[in-house]
């Protein structure tokens, strides 16, 4: 197949037919939430005393009625027909990371020929799908199949339609095995904000904040990095269909050195894509805020404003499929993945994390007189001290094959979880190890130079980009996720962590203090707890430059792990400090958080294996016949020339170049095929090994393979190159 390098007609996308940005008479505030049954609407739709159980439920944390159901089912089911849906389905996230559901009709024959809708209460609250199809980490047998759905009533149920209009709706649930066991990423996630709740509200209570505070919400709010190419030349490469990565391509003559892509201005056709995708976010109640060009090219990002946690974990998922549906119907592939391109930047997700009051105060609000805010530098403590402890668990809550492309390889973030809190907050640790902090550094004000321009105020505190967990003002900004990853867990394992440290601070509060201590007595109690916390944990703090050298001998000589690759450490997930950590605060028992391992090992494992076959699989048919017809041309030249009697020592240095590349290319494909159907072990074994020989194996034959791609003529190369698709039609 000849690739389309020299053809004009390059681009597919076409647009949508269907309405589907905001039309000009049309607010994006009419659109928001119209396809979500939750909140206030889905209350005024119930009797009053339904409503008020229900809303103990989502807004108090209260245990759900189950008496309820009925009710509540039947104005769903209402609901939903007035949206047009035929279907229901449970929509739970299994340890795949992805989300699942399957579709019941709400159809029911009569048997005389009639059907009538049908949607009870018990179908609402319980599905039972096959739990032995699911990633399970060894909690199911293949022949123990129950497993249940039950319904998350703290998130809203939604309707996903169909760019032909088909619609479901979508009933978010956990997911569990019939010995109760949860086989999903929500069921951990809502008992760890319960254990944030819990341990907030000690602490809350020793400062007497407590007042008509009913729980303390973990609040989320999740950057989006993405990468777009024309979806016709993305399926001509196996790679990007298969593994949402190139395997393969030679660096194109420019990349992102001219650093003109970020915030650019954002191209016609991206846009309409991105307005489009909006639209329907608006409508699932997904709250999104922020649309830019990213640092790479072809490179965007998407942010909501936070929402808590729960649901934002739920609507980051929606995100994700609705980025990736709705730029098929824009003629683009949505590329999540980590590492699309070598050579050129990543892609991460942001995930900016706070605690607040269900009455709205952000606790990791410093205010103006941060060195007074004692209940401000509690927590601020306790996270540090959490991030310290459990850096190894931090680390490999983001752990996967994508991610060791950013983690650990010279790019943002680093893998050694370290803390950035500018200078405000280190000049006031530094008061609080000394003593008792007297004064919080203002920013000042900026003078513009121009008199017609007004002086801008300045934060106490510069950003930066290297820090993988940075303090950004009033919440922490845990940058080292991976963009196609499911934010469930490290949020679950950041929320336990955070838990566990403040239990324990305010256990050391109070056996100092007493539990009703106030004023000067307790504000010593909190000083000397909290420096202590500071003197055995800030090793964690830095804020200087992540990605340098010496960073990397400082944090070594700090003590602090530096896990460069996935097979470093996922073990930091199965050791009894984190089986303790997570049994206690009953987030996860220890035959789930062994699950959790186990799978993390198995999707390494399996990832791995499907890039070396993918690869295997493109050189042998594509790129090796394709370097081999060049070969063939060359040898015609070189026989045509010499044959008409003139010399071409250079036609033949070049067809000798060209056949000992070939060799080589075959070579290490060959050995690449062999090493990768050797594994053998158990499964942390294989993901050492194919760390330390597959993946090394697949690289050489990438160099084998991106050295001939820029030897052999472009009309003979079988796959879009860098250029195509990076570069093409922007
Ligand atoms: P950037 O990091 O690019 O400067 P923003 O400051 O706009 O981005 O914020 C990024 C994300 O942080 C947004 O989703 C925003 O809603 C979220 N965010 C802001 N405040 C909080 C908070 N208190 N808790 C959690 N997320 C928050
Ligand atoms: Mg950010």
């Amino acid at each position: 197949m000849n690739h389309p390098t020299n053809s004009t007609t390059m681009s597919h996308r076409t647009n949508p037919t269907t309405m589907t940005t905001i039309a000009h008479t049309e607010r994006s505030s009419d659109l928001y939430g119209t396809l979500t049954f939750g909140g206030d609407d889905m209350l005024k739709r119930l009797p009053p005393e339904i409503s008020m159980k229900l809303q103990a439920t989502m807004k108090l944390g209260k245990p759900l009625d189950p008496g309820i159901a009925n009710t509540v089912a039947a104005a769903m089911k209402d609901w939903a027909l007035e949206h047009g849906a035929t279907h229901y389905t449970h929509w739970f996230q299994p340890l795949t990371g992805t989300t699942a559901e399957k579709h019941d009709a709400f159809l029911h024959p009569m048997g005389d020929g009639t059907a009538i809708e049908k949607f009870s209460g018990s179908a609402l609250i319980q599905g039972e799908p096959d739990a032995s199809s699911f990633p399970h980490g060894g909690i199911r047998d293949t022949y123990e199949a129950r497993g249940y759905t039950a319904w998350d009533a703290t998130s809203p149920a939604f309707i996903l339609r169909t760019s032909e209009g088909h619609a479901t709706l979508c009933i978010p649930t956990v997911f569990v095995s019939w010995t109760g066991e949860a086989l999903d990423k929500k069921t951990p996630l809502l008992r760890s904000i319960e254990a944030v709740s819990a341990q907030a509200m000690r602490v809350l209570k020793l400062f007497g904040t407590d007042k008509g505070v009913n729980q303390v919400i973990t609040s989320l709010g999740c950057e989006q990095e993405y990468f777009l190419v024309d979806e016709t030349l993305g399926s001509e490469r196996l790679d990007l269909v298969v593994c949402g990565r190139t395997l393969l391509g030679a660096a194109p003559p420019k990349g992102q050195q001219l650093e003109d892509h970020y915030f650019g201005s954002i191209p016609a056709d991206v846009l309409d894509f991105m307005a489009s995708a909006e639209r329907k976010l608006f409508e699932l109640g997904v709250p999104v805020k922020t649309r830019h060009n990213e640092v790479a090219p072809g490179q965007y990002e998407i942010a909501p404003i936070y929402e808590n946690a729960n649901i934002a974990v739920d609507h980051q998922m929606l995100v994700m499929h609705v980025l990736r549906s709705t730029a098929r119907e824009h003629g683009f592939m949505c590329l999540m993945h980590e590492k699309p391109f070598a050579r050129v930047n990543g892609s991460g997700k942001h995930n900016n994390w706070s605690m607040s009051t269900d009455t709205g105060v952000n606790l990791l609000d410093p205010r103006d007189d941060t060195h007074t805010n004692m209940q401000f530098l509690t927590c601020l403590c306790a996270v540090i001290r959490a991030v310290d402890l459990h850096a190894d668990l931090l680390r490999a809550s983001i752990a996967s094959a994508h991610n060791d492309h950013r983690l650990g390889a010279n790019e943002a973030p680093p893998a050694i979880m370290s803390i950035y809190l500018g200078d405000m907050l280190t000049d006031i640790l530094d008061q609080l190890e000394k003593g008792t902090p007297k004064k919080t550094m203002k920013g000042g004000a900026i003078d513009l130079g121009a008199s017609t321009l007004m002086a801008l105020p300045r934060h106490a505190s510069d950003r930066n980009r290297t820090s993988p967990f940075a303090f950004t003002g009033n919440k922490f900004e845990f940058r080292a996720v991976g963009s196609s990853a499911s934010v469930a867990w490290p949020n679950t394992v950041l929320n336990t962590i955070v838990a566990e440290s403040l239990d324990v601070v305010a256990t050391a509060i109070e056996k100092k203090a007493g539990r009703n201590a106030s004023g000067a007595k307790l504000e010593a109690a909190v000083r000397e707890v909290l420096k202590g916390i500071i003197k055995e944990h800030r090793r964690v703090c830095f804020d200087g430059d992540g990605y340098s050298a010496e960073w990397h001998a400082e944090a070594a000589r700090r003590g602090l792990p530096n896990m460069a690759s996935t097979a470093d450490c996922l073990g930091a997930l199965d050791t009894k400090k984190a089986k303790a950590l997570f049994a206690h605060y009953g987030v996860l028992s220890h035959r789930e958080l062994h699950a959790r391992y186990e799978v993390q090992l198995e999707q390494y494992t399996k990832l791995i294996t499907i890039e070396s076959r993918t690869l295997v699989q493109m050189v042998n048919t594509q790129v090796l016949p394709a370097c081999l017809r060049a070969q063939a041309e060359l040898a015609d030249t070189v026989a045509a020339t010499q044959s008409a009697g003139v010399e071409c020592a250079d036609s033949e240095e070049a067809l000798k170049d060209v056949v000992r590349r070939v060799a080589e290319l075959r070579a290490a494909t060959k050995s690449l095929e062999t090493s990768t159907e050797a594994q053998k072990g158990d499964a942390a074994k294989k993901v050492r090994y194919l760390r330390d020989t597959v993946v090394p194996s697949m690289q050489r034959v990438r160099d084998a393979s991106d050295g001939l791609e820029r030897l052999v003529p472009a009309d003979l190369w079988p796959i879009p190159t860098y250029a195509d698709l990076l570069f093409l039609g922007r």
